[in-house]
């Protein structure tokens, strides 16, 4: 059963493409911020542990989310993991703990990002999502479903998502790196076009895995 990682940046497509992958490859998606979000709804032990971090963006401490995930993946055969590792000690414990067959890496440039989400509009409503350049409201600025105002969300400004590109980047570059020297196969996945359609990607990303793993078997 195929064990991944999926890295990319905010706004990169990557719970899209991760949902997708499950259901092609019959895996379970992992995703440790949905696992937080979750519990935190839930008001579980753990999320009343992790909510101070979660809602301040600040990244829950090593020792809990690598508990969260090993339990995770105990239970299953094959999973992708979405959102982890993001420090070296997670990475370090992830290695010592299981195999991983492959990193898929979306490579998207931060001009890609910005015109992707930066089109994004919600509505103060019911939350319905649109974008300007490909899912337009029918009529300018009013939502289709309910007749709420879009407004574009404050963390989807330019500046916003740039820093928030700039994190990713320095966050994940030393876990990248140690990655790889410990001779974990990469997929490169160039996404350097704002509407490339996510069909596409996904079977790129199938196809290079197939490869790879008939390669090295
Ligand atoms: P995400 O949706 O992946 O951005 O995760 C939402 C929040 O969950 C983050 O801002 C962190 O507070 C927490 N979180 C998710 N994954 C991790 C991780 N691997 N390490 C530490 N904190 C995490």
């Amino acid at each position: 059963m195929l064990k991944l990682i999926i890295f990319g940046p905010p706004g990169s497509g990557k719970g899209t493409y991760s949902s997708r992958l499950k259901e092609i490859f019959g895996i379970e998606h992992i995703s440790t911020g949905d696992i937080f979000r979750e519990e935190i709804k839930k008001g579980s032990e753990l999320g009343k542990e992790v909510k101070k971090y979660v809602e301040k963006g600040e990244l829950v401490p090593d020792e809990i989310v690598n508990e969260v995930v090993k339990e995770k993946i105990e239970k299953v055969k094959g999973f992708i993991l979405d959102g982890y590792p993001r420090t070296l000690n997670q990475a370090k414990f992830l290695l010592s703990i299981t195999k991983i067959d492959a990193i898929i890496d979306l490579l998207v440039p931060e001009w890609v990002i910005v015109e992707r989400l930066s089109s994004r509009v919600v509505c103060e409503k019911c939350g319905k999502v649109y974008n300007l350049r490909f899912l337009k409201p029918k009529v300018e600025g009013i939502c289709d479903v309910c007749g709420g105002k879009l407004v574009r969300r404050e963390d989807d400004e330019p500046e916003i998502i740039k820093e928030r590109f700039r994190i990713y980047e320095e966050m994940t570059k030393p876990v990248k790196e140690f990655l790889r020297k410990q001779g974990v196969k990469f997929i490169e996945i160039k996404c350097e076009s704002v509407d490339i359609p996510p069909e596409k990607i996904v079977k790129e990303i199938s196809e290079k895995l197939s490869k790879l793993l008939n390669d090295n078997p």
